[in-house]
């Protein structure tokens, strides 16, 4: 690991202040279950690195009648075990309590898990120059590309977005908040994210010099779940993910919202599958039919095609589990 400079300080004003404006040569630090592996890596060579673990302002959770507020450094386990978030919002807290194992569940933070960076093998590797370090291509694209992007069109860099939290918090219309030089901004969590083409774009639209600072949900009753396609229960990322969230009053669906996780650089709202529902009573067929919605637009590598199947098990699971249906996966 290169030589840094360490800094705690106790505001999110201070942290922004020690900032710098591009990328590279300082990173903030959470709970240091991602940074520190790019760092022992070479992938990260900061020159300051700026903890936020002194920051207590970013450590509350706020659930009320008004909707819920999470601070971008309250843990994994902390969202996952919390009764109020359990009820109303299983999309999160099933997903919170899923990633890795306990350890990284216990230090990662939920801005850490957003902020996260990608999971490619030739980006994690330090000798591999690719694309997204600046380099003159992408080796997945006729490489080892198993675990990458299937909505792939338009994609230079065919990474999977790799947070599990984030389709839930979409799926519930999540918006963040954010700190930098020039003061606060919100924006809506499904902007928050782009598919990045070089080493001066990270998997957010987060400015260098700024901090997330919390992530809000409205407070609206809805029917939420998520479900995960894994190749084993701990210490990996889901093969393909889907989050869903709706009205369903009088058994039948209105405003649904389906997102797709690990099938492209960035969190994907599948709009025809939502539309697939709408004003449906969730039932095999229905939420079959909304699986096969959500997977047409897939364009896979060479050896990544059975993710699409996956796509169509994972909408249809997370429909019928958020519709209260019997999970018959799981007896
Ligand atoms: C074995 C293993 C399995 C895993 N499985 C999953 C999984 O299934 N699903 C999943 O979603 N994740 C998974 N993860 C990733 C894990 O969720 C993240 O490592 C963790 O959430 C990162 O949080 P952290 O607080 O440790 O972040 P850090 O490592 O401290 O930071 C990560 C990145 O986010 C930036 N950052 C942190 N906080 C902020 C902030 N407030 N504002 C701006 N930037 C910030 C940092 O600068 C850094 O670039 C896994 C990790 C491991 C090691
Ligand atoms: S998918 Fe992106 S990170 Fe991976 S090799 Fe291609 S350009 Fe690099």
């Amino acid at each position: 690991m290169k030589n840094f400079t360490y800094f705690q300080p106790n505001s999110v004003k201070q942290a922004v202040g020690l900032l710098d404006a591009k990328w590279g040569t300082t990173e903030l630090l959470a709970g240091g279950t991602d940074l520190l592996d790019l760092q022992k890596e070479y992938v990260a060579q900061p020159d300051k690195v700026v903890s936020l673990t002194g920051i207590k302002e970013l450590a509350t959770i706020e659930a009320g009648n008004t909707g819920t507020k999470i601070g971008a450094g309250v843990k994994l386990t902390a969202i996952a075990d919390h009764p109020a978030l359990k009820k109303l919002y299983p999309a999160l807290t099933d997903a919170a309590g899923d990633v890795g194992g306990p350890q990284i569940q216990n230090m990662g933070t939920l801005g850490g898990n957003l902020c996260q960076r990608n999971r490619c093998w030739y980006f994690r590797d330090e000798h591999v120059n690719c694309l997204l370090k600046g380099g003159p291509k992408c080796f997945a694209l006729d490489g080892e590309n198993q675990y990458h992007a299937v909505f792939t069109t338009g994609h230079k860099c065919v990474i999977v977005h790799p947070s599990t939290l984030a389709p839930g918090l979409i799926a519930l219309g999540a918006t963040v908040d954010i700190a930098g030089p020039k003061g606060n901004r919100t924006v809506e969590l499904t902007k928050f994210f782009q598919a990045p083409t070089g080493p001066t774009q990270r998997e957010h639209t987060l400015a260098p010099n700024e901090v997330l600072v919390s992530v809000s949900i409205p407070a609206k009753a809805v029917k939420n779940a998520s479900y995960e396609v894994r190749h084993k229960q701990a210490y990996d990322w889901p093969l393909v993910q889907a989050a869903v969230a709706f009205n369903y009053e009088g058994g039948k669906v209105s405003n649904a919202r389906i997102v797709l996780g690990h099938v492209a650089p960035t969190p994907v709202l599948a709009e025809a599958a939502a539309k697939a529902i709408e004003g449906k009573a969730i039932d095999e067929a229905t939420a079959a039919a909304a699986g096969k919605a959500a997977a047409e637009g897939a364009k896979p590598l060479s050896q990544n095609a059975y993710k699409v199947k996956l796509i169509e098990v994972a909408v249809k699971r997370a429909l019928l589990a958020a519709a209260g249906g019997k999970k018959y996966w799981e007896m």
